[in-house]
């Protein structure tokens, strides 16, 4: 074989000429030595241009809850709306079907304004705080993730912020006041400090693109105390935990805070592109036309997006897809700890309902009985909470070497697909089975065990 017989390589070539990085982002540049090119989707499975089949868990890095085949009610609204035309730069009754679909289930939402990718949705949210309040700065946590938008690409700490990027103004970073997950008083010593000048905090429920760390308990009432005390607003980015964690309440609901605003995207879209801004409508018509914070798209609301996130969220409804999702999750949680315990008691299992990761921690706590046995939930009691990552320094100080090149390597070759690195999640889809655990589960431990 030469290596113009293999297509992804081909397609890399060609790709590395006319897309930047041969990528249209970043993240999916990571495979070493290049990416496979996707042919197509197959349940939970992915299969690539050369007829390799993969036991998928990236799941489109988490807008696909239930995995790659559209059901006869998602793939017919799909369609239908597709064939009546794709758009039209007027309002659709799908757009406020889906609007009233979420703001039946998740309670802090009354009005929406939908948008088209996560990174918008932040974007606006921001904006619209800001806007409210008539103030500019806003918290966020260090190493999370909100898309890529100017005020959060940011890194340092609140004294000295910086943008994690070229391109962002330093001007614009020192807007924005990065503190570290999980330390009340970190972030009680910022609102001391800049109080009267914080628009919001800007949070996940849990860090999800940071290994996917629980909340300490309490942690998130005190975001939501300081809030109020100062007249900040709470946003929660629920972008990847929305619809994911919590079911159709989202994660908002497992830690009984409300937030002021929510920004949405992934799985509201149904596997197309989407984001949105939640909220009572008191704040959410904050934004024109009703409100004086400037907010437009000529893609927002895409009639064909609005039906497939409607029939996805009809669907993970009517077929208790969460309890699958959620029940497989805990499997595969359950069986790698188990593993670990084996062969490597110094790393952590984190994620919750259907989301998992192993984080390369270095140290092994002196006894692991009854430590969390599905997943590390911030426990007090559990003998592993000195040791498990309460924020994303801890993540980054893990073996994310060894990670991405031997354990991603490996998973792979034992037909596993799983994000490329040590922060991204990994997600279960409704596709996916007991045989896809097990399978999972055996690869796992051939791999951990030999690391
Ligand atoms: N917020 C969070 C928490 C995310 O995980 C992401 C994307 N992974 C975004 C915002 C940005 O979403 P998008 O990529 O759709 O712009």
């Amino acid at each position: 074989m030469t290596y113009m017989d293999n297509n992804s390589r081909r397609l890399y070539g060609r790709a590395l000429s006319v897309l930047a990085g041969g990528v249209n982002s970043s993240v999916r540049a990571e495979p070493s030595p290049y990416p496979f090119f996707v042919e197509k989707g197959d349940g939970g499975h992915i299969v690539d241009a050369d007829g390799n089949k993969y036991l998928d868990y990236v799941m489109g890095y988490g807008p696909l809850l239930l995995g790659h085949d559209m059901p006869e009610n998602v793939a017919s609204a799909v369609q239908s709306e597709t064939a009546k035309g794709p758009m039209y730069g007027a309002p659709t009754e799908v757009e406020v079907k889906l609007a009233e679909f979420v703001a039946d289930h998740v309670d802090s939402v009354e009005t929406l304004r939908f948008v088209n990718s996560g990174t918008e949705a932040t974007v606006s949210a921001v904006r619209l705080a800001r806007g409210i309040t008539g103030r500019d700065k806003i918290v966020v946590m260090q190493g999370g993730y909100h898309g890529a938008q100017d005020s959060t690409l940011v890194e340092g700490n609140a004294d000295t912020p910086e943008p994690s990027t070229k391109g962002v103004p330093a001007s614009f970073a020192r807007e924005t006041l990065p503190v570290p997950f999980n330390d009340d008083e970190a972030v009680e010593r910022v609102f001391e400090e800049h109080g009267e000048e914080i628009a919001c905090v800007l949070v996940e429920p849990l860090i999800g693109n940071n290994a996917f760390i629980r909340p300490v308990e309490g942690y998130h009432r005190t975001l939501r105390r300081l809030c109020d005390e100062n007249g900040a607003l709470l946003v929660f980015d629920e972008v990847i935990t929305g619809f994911r964690v919590g079911g159709l309440g989202c994660a908002q609901s497992t830690i009984n805070v409300e937030p002021d605003l929510t920004a949405f995207g992934k799985i509201v879209g149904g596997g197309f592109p989407v984001g949105a801004v939640g909220g009572p409508s008191h704040l959410v018509e904050g934004f024109t036309p009703t409100g004086d914070v400037f907010q437009a798209g000529t893609f927002s609301g895409h009639p064909v997006t609005m039906a497939a996130g409607l029939e996805t969220l009809r669907y993970a409804k009517d077929k208790n897809v969460y309890d699958h999702v959620n029940q497989l999750g805990d499997e595969l949680r359950a069986g790698m700890t188990d593993v670990l315990e084996d062969y490597a008691p110094e790393y952590t299992v984190t994620g919750t309902d259907s989301v998992f990761k192993t984080v390369f921690t270095r140290e092994t706590p002196e006894d692991l009985e009854d430590a969390c046995d599905a997943g590390c939930e911030q426990n007090q009691d559990c003998p592993r909470y000195g040791v498990c990552p309460k924020d994303a320094g801890d993540v980054a100080d893990a073996e994310t070497e060894r990670w991405k090149r031997l354990y991603w390597t490996e998973m792979l070759e034992e037909g596993v697909f799983l994000t490329p690195n040590q922060f991204e999640p990994q997600f279960v889809g409704y596709a996916h089975d007991e045989e896809d655990v097990e399978e999972t589960l055996e690869a796992y431990e051939r791999v951990v065990s030999s690391l």
